[in-house]
């Protein structure tokens, strides 16, 4: 069987756009979570390995119902368990043709625009977010690779202050390091720190109180305690915009400075929380954000750009440069141009450049600012209005997006454990119905529903569709007696 040829490509390509119109269009029909399970997806996806070509429209056509119900509906609208985004229809069709230009856009010789856009996402990134204009940055899969370009520059930095170059003699001698952060960090610094070295035994966590803020007194405590070191040691200090929990952020007109005066590296993570910037009304949360010296955020998340997608900026270019830098003598690189691969972790990669830029070209600092500020209210809605229902508690109402809410056990002297046991068994009802998605979250050693919106396409119709459904479960959680 033949598949080479235009003619398959096309005729593959018009029933991927038959096949995409129709899942956007049933998408408000069918469940919002994959109803479908392990067992079912592998009968009928764990194939024995195929012999023989297959016509591409056939396997893109059987592919499709294979994996329908296996898939989670998390551009509908009504998809609130953590923080994924949707995609707009610009940077969805940018990504389509990402892949029909299939693009290598590790070198500008290779693909001299897909380098060219990425210099000019790099530039609108850098005036959206706020950042300094010098800033380094990179285009990488998501907030997890930019933490690791950021803090390789960080590494980089801390240690040639310290007469020691790491890359060329690596950590087996070097000074040590310290990473201190607020307890409430995410998961992902540490995999980044692992990666690079230094070990999740180098960071000091700071306790926060329940809103989740790091005291300025308290991370003037940790940096001056030296306790088991000679002299100061090269720190970085992680500071947060945007807690997965509760949407806080620390106060970076406070605390940089402090950081600063004891000569460490400041890195934000801001997977999501970084987007404030563009929003009038919720600017003022990222203020002295841009005094920090690395950020990283996500082009997947709040931009809504499709995956993957994200960002890491620094600073000092000169530390960028020189931690990922590369030459070989098989590559040409460029004199006038900028070749991404100096600046990231990757060798051959994805043009992801294209989708970021259509993605900014077609909402506009405007847009991208009311897609935050409507993403804002929507989640205020929602915890307000599922709040004010008999038996919820409103754990954290939002300050940007996200916000979190308890289910109580109505019988008198019910006890913690209890109001634990129902906020689990009413967010698995309300999946369970399809109408909408949460996902629960352990917080302050209390099971809570955690809702984040994400989505550019989240409306107040289906907010109001949701708060119905919220009430619909809790309504047959209770008359079905649970325990
Ligand atoms: C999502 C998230 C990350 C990780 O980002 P990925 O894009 O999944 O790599 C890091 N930090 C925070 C606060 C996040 O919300």
């Amino acid at each position: 069987m033949n598949v080479a040829g235009s003619g398959s490509t096309e005729r593959a390509l018009r029933a991927a756009l038959t096949l995409a119109i129709e899942y956007i269009h049933q998408r408000e029909l069918n469940p919002v979570g994959a109803p479908a399970s392990v067992e079912e997806l592998r009968r009928r996806l764990l194939m024995p390995l195929p012999l023989e070509s297959s016509d591409p429209v056939a396997v893109l056509h059987e592919l499709a119902r294979s994996v329908d119900g296996g898939l989670a509906r998390s551009t509908g609208g009504r998809f609130f368990g953590w923080v994924i985004g949707g995609v707009t229809p610009a940077s969805l069709a940018a990504d389509w043709m990402t892949g029909v230009w299939d693009q290598n856009a590790g070198m500008y010789e290779v693909s001299p625009a897909a380098a060219v856009v990425e210099e000019a996402c790099g530039k609108w990134l850098i005036e959206l977010l706020g950042l300094p204009k010098e800033s380094s940055f990179a285009l990488v899969t998501g907030c997890q690779m930019a933490h690791v370009t950021c803090l390789a520059a960080a590494r980089n930095s801390l240690l040639s202050r310290e007469g020691w170059d790491v890359e060329r003699d690596g950590l087996y001698a070097a000074p040590r390091l310290r990473v201190i952060s607020s307890s409430q960090r995410h998961g992902s610094i540490e995999r980044a720190l692992r990666i690079l070295g230094m070990g999740s035994g180098s960071v000091t966590d700071i306790d926060v109180g329940d809103d989740g803020v790091l005291s300025g007194a308290a991370l003037e405590a940790a940096l001056e305690d030296n306790r088991n070191a000679p002299r100061n040691v090269p720190t970085i200090v992680l500071l947060q915009a945007g807690d997965l929990n509760t949407g806080y952020f620390d106060d970076f007109d406070e605390l940089i400075p402090i950081a600063r005066k004891h000569g460490a590296w400041v890195h934000v993570d801001g997977a999501f929380g970084m987007w404030a910037a563009t929003s009038k009304e919720h600017s003022h949360w990222v203020s002295g954000i841009g005094k920090a010296d690395s950020w990283a955020t996500d082009g997947h998340k709040w931009l809504n750009v499709p995956y993957d997608c994200g960002y890491a900026f620094v600073r000092d270019r000169t530390a960028h440069y020189a931690s990922l830098g590369h030459k070989a003598s098989y590559l040409i690189h460029s004199k006038e141009a900028r070749d991404p691969i100096d600046w990231t972790p990757e060798y051959s990669r994805r043009a992801r450049g294209f989708a970021t830029y259509a993605a900014i070209a077609s909402l506009g600092r405007e847009g991208i600012g009311n897609i935050v500020d409507s993403c804002c209210e929507h989640a205020r809605t929602l915890v307000d209005a599922i709040g004010a229902l008999p038996g919820v508690s409103i754990l954290q109402r939002p300050t940007i997006n996200q916000g979190l809410l308890r289910f109580l056990d109505r019988r008198p002297g019910a006890a913690e454990a209890e109001h634990d046991a129902m906020t689990d068994a009413v967010t698995k009802h309300i999946v369970a119905s399809g109408e909408a998605f949460f996902a629960c979250t352990t917080w302050h050693g209390m099971r809570a529903m955690r809702i984040s919106v994400s989505d550019w396409n989240t409306t107040s119709e289906k907010v109001a569709r949701v708060v119905t459904a919220v009430e619909t479960a809790l309504r047959d959680v209770a008359k079905n007696n649970f325990r």
